[in-house]
């Protein structure tokens, strides 16, 4: 399937080949269980703010089919490709197997950058996305959410777009729009939320106090930004961030509501007066406790592993620990990894919830949500920790292979078709 071929798309296979040997399972439905099972290439032209045309590249892979609808993100972002997004639908599915909600995975994207788009550009670009996804999309069918350089407005005019062509409201098309549109409160926080959760839940299992520890985000998006929040909340320092333009550095701890009004104005945490700049590199490597990437994949790699100072890594982002890192870092041993398929799960578990209000028109309140969010992280925590545990094997393992499992059994128990 040489049309996948990107170093994402390598490393998410290279982490299936290894659970698949673990599992045990058979040649004959790697393949299965591994490819995409459709996927989408899309030219989207529309005009400039300065009357020119433009065409821009827009993918959607759908992984798997079989335990019901399609689910993931759309990213916005200038490398995307088909064969990351490929990689990501992968992640999706194990994602949602694992925390136990009956979607395939699934993850979208257009070659752009978001931020040299005026408004009316990226509402043209995604509307034109939409209208060319309809025979690929729909509530039953494969639902989309936000992800890097998307968010609420962008879901909103996809939603829009949809029911227009369908010639009435179809909120259950998206997930993680306006709550005013039928979005679900706490949609918006879920992934950092379930990020401070699990770091905290994972403090307790070492035995380690909150109030003392620091942690570093790298990436200070709506994931990062929340994380920290959320392990503020929990006693934690947050001594270091970054965004695209740099890092800041206080091991005094960052004033967060400082920053969060500074990062408003500006755009970026670069420049914020109480903290010292530092390189993304460098930031990486910075002693904490708690070390929380929450930017892009393939961050922690072969050249920095070694170097890494935590105790533990939360992968709020997608694919952010090469496999040859993991490795180093499993030779290592002295630093615990929340992997990302549970680390950041928390986004679409609030997207099912969320789906599940639209299509009963019955919505729930905050309270509900943080609630069911909590016991779902739960369930999938221990049993990781569990599967870990007794077989000794990394949580990354653990966690992917009950993924895989679920998909692989339900599979072979539809059999094939004819
Ligand atoms: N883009 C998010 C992720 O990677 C959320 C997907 C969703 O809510 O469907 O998990």
């Amino acid at each position: 399937m040489d049309i996948y071929d990107h170093p994402t798309f390598r490393m998410a296979c290279q982490q299936f080949d290894l659970v698949a040997d673990f599992l045990q399972i058979p040649e004959a439905e790697r393949a299965r269980l591994k490819f995409p099972k459709r996927s989408m290439t899309v030219a989207l032209p529309i005009k400039r703010d300065d009357g020119s045309t433009e065409v821009f590249s827009g993918y959607r892979v759908q992984h798997h089919l079989t335990l019901g609808p399609t689910k993931g993100g759309l990213r916005y972002h200038r490398e995307v490709t088909l064969g990351e997004v490929a990689a990501l639908a992968m992640w999706m599915s194990w994602k949602c197997a694992l925390t136990g909600l009956p979607y395939g995975g699934a993850k979208g994207g257009i070659a752009c950058d978001p931020h040299k788009l005026s408004a009316g550009e990226l509402e043209r670009l995604t509307r034109r996305y939409t209208q060319e996804m309809i025979p690929f999309i729909g509530p039953q069918v494969d639902i989309m959410a936000p992800d890097v350089g998307t968010n609420e407005q962008v879901m909103a005019w996809m939603m829009d777009s949809y029911s227009m062509h369908m010639g009435h409201t179809v909120p259950s098309i998206v997930t993680g729009k306006p709550v005013g549109l039928g979005g679900s409160v706490g949609r918006r926080e879920a992934t950092g939320r379930g990020v401070g959760y699990l770091i905290n839940r994972t403090m307790d299992v070492l035995g380690r106090d909150t109030n003392t520890a620091t942690a570093v985000v790298q990436g200070y998006g709506n994931v990062g930004s929340v994380a920290a929040f959320s392990l503020a909340k929990y006693g934690v320092r947050i001594v270091a961030v970054s965004d695209v333009n740099g890092g800041i550095y206080n091991p005094k701890g960052l004033d967060l509501w400082k920053l969060e009004k500074y990062n408003a104005e500006r755009r970026t945490v670069v420049g914020f007066p109480e903290a010292d700049p530092v390189t993304n590199d460098q930031l990486l490597v910075t002693p904490c406790d708690i070390l929380v990437p929450a930017a892009l994949e393939r961050q922690i790699t072969k050249a920095n592993a070694g170097q890494i100072q935590c105790r533990i890594l939360a992968e709020a982002a997608n694919g952010p620990t090469t496999p040859e890192a993991d490795a180093i870092l499993e030779q290592r041993g002295d630093i615990f990894v929340i992997p990302d398929i549970l680390c950041n799960a928390g986004g679409v578990i609030v997207s099912y919830f969320e789906w599940v209000q639209d299509l009963q028109s019955f919505f729930w309140t905050e309270s509900e949500v943080v609630d069911k969010l909590f016991r779902i992280l739960e369930g999938a925590f221990t049993q990781t920790l569990n599967l870990s545990r007794k077989q000794k094997i990394s949580m990354r393992l653990a966690a992917l292979s009950l993924g895989v499992r679920r998909v692989q059994e339900a599979k072979r128990t539809r059999g094939l078709f004819p």
